[in-house]
């Protein structure tokens, strides 16, 4: 998140401010300052402001009553009106406050200024003082709800009466309590200048503390103002704010930059996090810093339209308001209730989850990922039944941990651990084959886990008559039927479960990816039959207040904005437009899928197309070694598939002449 300081200066281009907001689509904070204007109507009503000259030469303006007054027309009256109707206009939904507003900063009087008046010394106070305390938690609702708030003065003492008082400090009490990662200060000059007029590009924190040692007067004040920004860890940038073409300035670097880290001396060197992490996944180049709902953006602020949807969690848009807007509360409440103990929003959350559940699946299980909520349905299927065999689906993929993996079929990701894996008690047979499950489902079995479409596996469906089958043996042998919906549920393919289709139920469900919008989680549903003794499972983080908090909003959502039905004709839609454009392509074999879960496979491998498509701004996720799968989120709209397929279209052209010319 960032701060936006904008000075007061009568040549600050403030649409170019705007546009560079938008441009950032992160939250931001605007600061604002009038005091052109503020000196400019105190002219024409013929006030003089009164400037006083403090012992140690530090000048400032007295505030008075007829002062305040000035301020609450300017600053948070004209200059701010025209500056939030600015950022309506462009986009950006901004919203004016004053430091007075719901009680958002709060400050302590000045103690005074020590003058010389005709020779007697003198200390006068005035209505101005140092901000102490931010309402937080109203400016993180606001955030949350996507507003771009803009503050401006006065504030309030400790009276509740208005009080003047610096921008700069605003700036950097805010910037402590939002945690933000940097400062952009416009103003009316280049940026810092040194004492030969030359731009100062670099400031370490060191240089800036010897600067401000070596300076008196108001502008030590200022510098004081941004070491305490940089020791609390953030960057501030300065930067011309009189720029008609802010963003590619930032962009390129332009201005001054204040970091933490001492410049010309390496105090540490940031490496790449290719060499901090254990490499699980080849990294792409890209950093994804921010996103928006179906967009996710790079370091440079390149957009992708995410049609990988964060590996199918984004399932209702990345950074949903409603989401973002129940987290922070919950936030602002409890965080952390461990599940011996009872909590009333977990308690709305699994009322709510069991609500959209057919009978008789009437209890919940609550963890953390996909992967602890098949190894939650294993443990539990063996302790209810007695039994230790497990019959799994060739191409299934149910997770990494050593339970999941034992039923995940891929040889890759088992080899190491094929000793772990107790490999006699799980058997794998081919998906819709009713014969071969005929044949292994035993009275020896206790569970049978399937996925209604494999994802990993390349978006393969279980056709209705198969889950029929299964269930039909899974009563006859007395088995407990396993639904793996981590990635298929909530809406996904179309239904709000994939397996309602089939108009089966299984014994067990588990969920995960998409239901807490964004936020880890994972459900293990379970109907009447399951029954574990105390104390055989558990889970630290599993339902906690603000997972639950993230699944209730993401649950409600996708159901009052109607979104299952979203995903059937926009995946429809996806499809339909992608045959049309494909064939005449000889390398793709063929287009298929459910609602928003979309494979293509080709002939060859996916390498290629998916580097293209990501030069095109659109990410997908590859799987095996020659189908993309698009798991784009729900909130996806026409206009975000015209681009998708003007992609494609684009990469096929490409890729059709590559052929050619090889
Ligand atoms: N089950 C299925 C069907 C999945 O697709 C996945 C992950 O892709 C998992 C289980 C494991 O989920 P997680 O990565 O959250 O552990």
């Amino acid at each position: 998140m960032k701060i936006i300081k904008i000075g007061g200066g009568e040549t600050i281009n403030l649409e170019s401010i705007v546009e560079f907001i938008k441009h950032l689509c992160e939250p931001i904070v605007v600061v604002l300052g009038a005091n052109h204007l503020r000196n400019a109507l105190a002219q024409k009503l013929g006030v003089r402001p009164r400037v006083l000259q403090s012992l140690s030469g530090v000048s400032s303006v007295y505030t008075d009553e007829k002062m305040l007054e000035l301020i609450h027309a300017t600053y948070s009256g004209i200059r701010r009106n025209q500056f939030v109707s600015l950022c309506q206009a462009k986009g950006v939904n901004a919203l004016g406050l004053s430091g007075i507003d719901g009680g958002l900063i709060k400050g302590r009087k000045n103690k005074g200024i020590r003058i010389n008046e005709n020779g007697k010394k003198k200390v006068i106070r005035d209505l101005s003082g140092r901000p102490q305390k931010i309402n937080v938690s109203l400016l993180e609702s606001l955030l949350a709800m996507g507003y771009t708030p803009v503050i401006t003065i006065p504030i309030l003492d400790e009276d509740g009466f208005p009080l003047n008082s610096e921008n700069d400090d605003i700036v950097s009490i805010l910037a402590n309590v939002l945690d933000a990662d940097q400062v952009v200060h416009f103003i009316e000059a280049e940026g810092l200048l040194n004492t030969d007029g030359q731009l100062m590009k670099e400031i370490g924190r060191e240089q800036l503390e010897n600067l401000t040692e070596s300076l008196g007067g108001r502008i030590k004040r200022k510098l004081m103002s941004l070491l305490k920004i940089i020791q609390n860890g953030a960057t501030v940038r300065i930067l011309d704010g009189r720029m008609s073409d802010i963003i590619t300035a930032y962009n390129s670097g332009k201005g001054t930059t204040i970091t933490t880290i001492t410049v010309g001396e390496k105090d540490y060197t940031l490496l790449d996090e290719t060499e901090t992490m254990v490499l699980t996944a080849k990294k792409s180049e890209i950093y994804l810093e921010r996103a928006s709902g179906v967009y996710v953006y790079d370091q440079d602020g390149k957009r992708y339209l995410d049609c990988s949807g964060g590996w199918g969690v984004a399932l209702i848009g990345h950074r949903n308001s409603e989401v973002s807007s129940a987290i922070v509360r919950q936030l602002n409440q409890i965080t952390i209730a461990p599940s011996n103990h009872r909590n009333s929003l977990r308690e709305k959350f699994t009322n709510y989850l069991l609500s959209l559940m057919p009978q008789p699946l009437n209890r919940v299980f609550l963890s953390n990922s996909g992967t602890e909520a098949i190894e939650a349905a294993l443990k539990f299927a063996i302790c209810t039944t007695g039994r230790d065999k497990i019959v799994s689906h060739i191409k299934g993929f149910h997770g990494r941990t050593l339970g999941s993996l034992s039923v995940t079929h891929n040889r890759l990701y088992r080899r190491p651990f094929e000793s772990l894996l107790n490999h006699d008690k799980v058997e794998f047979i081919p998906l819709n084959d009713l014969k071969a499950a005929e044949e292994v489902v035993t009275e020896e079995t206790a569970a049978v886990i399937v996925e209604v479409i494999q994802g990993e596996g390349g978006v393969h469906e279980a056709s209705d008559d198969y889950l029929k089958g299964l269930r039909k043996i899974c009563n006859q042998t007395g088995a407990l039927l396993i639904i793996d919906e981590v990635q298929t549920g909530v809406g996904r393919t179309g239904d709000l479960f994939a397996f309602e289709r089939s108009g089966i139920v299984p014994d067990i469900l588990c969920l995960a990816k998409g239901l807490g919008g964004g936020f880890p989680i994972g459900a293990t549903i379970v109907s009447e039959k399951i029954e574990v003794p105390y104390g055989i499972h558990g889970s630290t983080f599993g339902g906690n207040p603000i997972a639950c908090a993230a699944g209730l909003a993401t649950l409600q959502t996708i159901i009052d904005n109607e979104l299952v039905e979203n995903a059937r004709t926009k995946g429809e839609l996806i499809r339909k437009r992608l045959i049309e454009i494909t064939n005449n392509i000889s390398m793709v074999r063929e287009i298929r899928g459910r609602g928003l879960m979309i494979a293509i496979e080709l002939k060859k491998s996916h390498k290629l197309l998916v580097e293209l498509l990501k030069s095109e701004g659109i990410l997908t996720i590859p799987t095996g070694r020659n189908v993309i799968r698009l798991l784009p989120p729900l909130v996806i709209t026409s206009e975000d598939i015209d681009r998708i397929i003007e992609a494609f279209k684009e990469v096929f052209l490409k890729l059709n002449k590559v052929v050619a010319i090889l």
